[in-house]
């Protein structure tokens, strides 16, 4: 880069200047006998177990435990309600309405532009290559002094494949606003997280979730990574009480069972390559894309038919057809082996 990274100058001004909210946890967080700062219920709950406390706003038993998992400090991690508020959280702290761009490079995941448009931010489009990888020439012809984000999943949804590595590290050694890679698959892949690049890159961003290897989609947390001074800004803006008591104390007790989890991602990956396998002797099938998550992409001779004929059998697949670039494929998230097999006799039998 020519000039050091600048976080203070990438920041709006009104976050900058911006006051915090400050809880009465956060002014008194020692123990205590009698607690009658917070206005809470001091009887209790109508619940076996008790949530009458406001929970603890940094979650720091949540992060501790994490930080052992992905070998990152707790003071790089930031915890979200889904890694959709963490998205929303670098749009409202970094891109002023109307004057500010990010860019795309779909196809996708889609709530980038969703928030994009929520925050009356402009986004400028640069699709992927044929190969859904970066066109970096196109990105660098895109971004202006106003562009304060991109973002890259890896490996991307909807097309199942990693990012180049390098292309990424290119983006982030040149480009003066924050990198943002998405990597709520990065479980089911063999590449390596960018969590371990963070002091090497303080304009890197990473997004992890709990909702999809890990099972837990219904509790809603997401994890960004990124340096403290970063981590710092998305603790000043978020809602004090972002991840609540439930989701805390049923998150500690996820994060126990790693073996479990672990398993299950072995067997996802042997049946994804079984699913591709056995698709690609079919007539209908034209193309899969090599995947590195927990769904394949599958171009599909009559894709619209194909769907249709599957949710007659209830089975649901994502029909991404109409979608730049995907034309005529469907999207198929690995299931259990048993649908898997219900998946492939269906597809075998479509015409008997
Ligand atoms: C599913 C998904 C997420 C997860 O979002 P949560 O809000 O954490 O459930 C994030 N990014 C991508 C690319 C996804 O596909």
């Amino acid at each position: 880069m020519d000039t050091p990274f600048n976080l203070t100058k990438l920041l709006r001004a009104n976050i900058q200047n911006l006051v915090p909210y400050s809880s009465a946890r956060d002014e008194f967080k020692g123990e205590a006998s009698v607690l009658i700062d917070a206005n809470e219920n001091a009887f209790g709950s109508p619940l076996a177990h008790n949530y009458n406390r406001y929970p603890d706003p940094l979650q720091h038993q949540v992060k501790h435990k994490l930080s052992q998992i992905k070998g990152v400090p707790a003071a790089n991690i930031f915890l979200g309600n889904g890694s959709d508020e963490a998205i929303d959280i670098l749009f409202r702290a970094f891109c002023r309405p109307g004057v500010d761009n990010v860019v795309l490079v779909p196809p996708t995941y889609g709530m980038y532009e969703v928030s994009a448009n929520i925050n009356d931010v402009a986004y400028r489009k640069v699709n992927l290559t044929a190969t859904y990888q970066l066109d970096l020439p196109a990105i660098a012809d895109a971004i202006d002094e106003h562009t304060k984000l991109i973002f890259i999943c890896s490996p991307n949804n909807p097309t199942g494949n990693s990012i180049n590595r390098q292309d990424i590290e290119t983006i982030l050694n040149n480009f003066e606003g924050l990198v943002v890679v998405d990597e709520a698959y990065i479980n089911f892949s063999q590449t390596k997280s960018f969590t371990h690049e963070l002091v090497e890159y303080p304009n890197l961003v990473v997004l992890q979730t709990l909702s999809k290897a890990w099972g837990l989609a219904a509790l809603r947390l997401g994890m960004a990574f990124a340096s403290t001074e970063i981590i710092a800004v998305f603790n000043k803006i978020k809602p004090p009480y972002n991840i609540n008591q439930a989701t805390q104390d049923i998150v500690l007790e996820a994060l126990e069972n790693i073996d479990q989890v672990n398993s299950w991602i072995k067997q996802t990956v042997e049946e994804r390559e079984k699913l591709v396998q056995e698709l690609d002797k079919l007539e209908m099938v034209q193309h899969i894309t090599p995947s590195d998550a927990n769904f394949i992409l599958v171009k599909m001779n009559d894709p619209r038919g194909v769907y249709e004929y599957l949710v007659g059998n209830g089975i649901i697949v994502r029909d991404r057809s109409k979608v730049e670039l995907c034309e005529g494929c469907l999207r198929i998230t690995v299931g259990t082996p048993q649908e898997n097999q219900l998946l492939l006799e269906k597809l075998t039998t479509i015409n008997s």
